[in-house]
């Protein structure tokens, strides 16, 4: 199987970082072995939030999703690693927390979709397009190396990782 190195864009939403679970949910990626090459806590504005939730504009939780997620802070990421994408997506666990598996961030800390604590790129397309609303390049630690990649990713990317 193709194993590919991707970047994606990861949220810790309001309800998680009033709730304290920053770190619970950081943890769930870092010691999966990705390496965060990103990460601030910021205040989302409404012009961002819409541009970072476009493909839902004129859906009926719109307008209260845009609310949320400007209603207090945010804990921004950018995670690097083998296909981190749809891998981050199944830490993450489904959109409706009621069918997230035992086991994931929704599935275990959160309730109803609109209280769904993380957010995480669904494609690396949108991934990209995330990545540079939320993070100049400048930004992004993009040359260090974890020392555990040998142990967990292929040695192809053991110059990458
Ligand atoms: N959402 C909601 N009601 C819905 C569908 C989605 O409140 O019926 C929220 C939910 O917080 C979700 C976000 O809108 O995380 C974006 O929806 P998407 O379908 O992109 O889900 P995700 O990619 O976050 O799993
Ligand atoms: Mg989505």
């Amino acid at each position: 199987m193709d194993r590919k190195m991707e970047r994606t864009f990861v949220a810790v939403k309001p309800d998680a970082v009033q709730r304290g679970l920053i770190g619970e949910i950081i943890k769930r990626f870092e010691r999966k072995g990705f390496k965060i090459i990103g990460l601030k806590m910021m205040q989302v504005d409404e012009a961002t939030a819409k541009k970072h939730y476009a493909e839902h504009v004129g859906k009926p939780f719109f307008d209260n999703l845009i609310s949320f997620i400007t209603s207090g802070p945010i804990v921004a990421m950018v995670l690097k690693g083998i296909d981190v994408v749809e891998q981050s997506r199944h830490l993450m666990g489904v959109t409706d927390p009621r069918q997230a598996n035992a086991g994931t961030i929704r599935g275990d800390y959160a309730q109803i979709m609109e209280r769904n604590v993380v957010h995480g790129s669904d494609s690396v397309e949108s991934a990209e397009r995330e990545i540079a609303i939320f993070f100049e390049e400048s930004e992004l630690a993009t040359s260090w190396h974890r020392d555990t990649r040998k142990w967990i990713s292929q040695s192809k990317f053991e110059n990458n990782v």
